[in-house]
């Protein structure tokens, strides 16, 4: 089917409750297996491509290679950029993507609000839309980041962050942080439901990687819609790469190899993400 917009998918995923893997892509591979793995599982899924990672794969390859993809799928795919640190980054890959994060998180308030609505402006005269961030997702590997809860989202805030801002949906500190994490996070569920019930955009999880299942699971029942993951699929291919080397030389037969620790972490977790077992599609 062709693409999908993520307007209509986030409609979908709240209305029938499950939440949507967005993987982080770096090339050919990564793309059709986060496809293969949704098609698997009969459920969406988001392809994203963070900007420092442009310089290994062009933009322009990732939309076209997303879209050639998604027309032979019978699963809605859709296309979203990850972390515009600034607005030109944002304006830069819009041509691109019909879905664009811009990070002001790390900001005072004032400012994380302008730059958000600077992006907003020029996104929605394109028909783009836009997720923001509110409190601040740091790192898994700094215990301060994902445990401090002055770094997490007011719901409050976040209903005059959104009012302000027009974003289409809004990444929030709930407890998580990017990469590995050294410690095991306890989300903030009571927080995520204050939030939920404070504003009305779909609400994302970043810093997926490593979140035990059942606070991925608890997170949907809570109204959360989209889900980011790249460390550990990153981590399980890596791991997978250097066990097959040793038992094959030749990058095709490794890749070959590797394709199904990749479907299996992947496919986990877009089933850990529909704990009501939604056929979705
Ligand atoms: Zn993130």
């Amino acid at each position: 089917m062709p693409m999908i917009s993520m307007k209509e998918l986030y409609q979908d995923a709240r209305a029938r409750t499950y939440g949507v893997a967005a993987f982080d892509v770096i090339n050919y591979e990564t793309i059709a297996w986060a496809i293969e793995a949704a098609e698997a599982e009969c459920m969406p899924v988001i392809i994203m491509l963070y900007p420092g990672m442009a310089s290994h794969v062009h933009p322009a390859a990732v939309k076209a290679i997303t879209e050639a993809m998604a027309a032979q799928t019978k699963v809605p795919v859709a296309l979203h950029l990850d972390h515009s640190p600034s607005w030109e980054v944002a304006v830069k890959f819009m041509p691109y993507f019909p879905s664009v994060m811009v990070d002001g998180s790390s900001l005072p308030y004032e400012e994380n609000v302008a730059l958000t609505r600077e992006v907003v402006k020029v996104a929605h005269t394109m028909g783009i839309v836009v997720e923001a961030e509110l409190g601040h997702v740091g790192s898994g590997s700094n215990l301060d980041d994902f445990q401090n809860t002055d770094k997490f989202t007011d719901p409050q805030v976040a209903a005059q962050f959104i009012e302000a801002t027009g974003c289409d949906s809004l990444a929030i500190a709930i407890g998580n942080g990017h990469g590995q994490y050294i410690a095991t996070p306890q989300f903030d569920f009571a927080r995520l439901r204050a939030i939920r019930a404070a504003v009305d955009v779909p609400l994302v999880l970043h810093g997926g990687s490593g979140t035990p299942d059942d606070q991925f699971s608890e997170c949907v029942q809570c109204g959360m819609s989209k889900f980011n993951l790249f460390t550990e699929v990153n981590k399980r291919m890596g791991d997978a790469v250097k066990e097959q080397s040793q038992e094959v030389s030749g990058l095709l037969p490794i890749l070959s190899r590797i394709k199904p620790a990749a479907l299996e972490i992947m496919r986990h977790r877009i089933h850990i993400l529909n704990p009501n077992g939604v056929k979705a599609f």
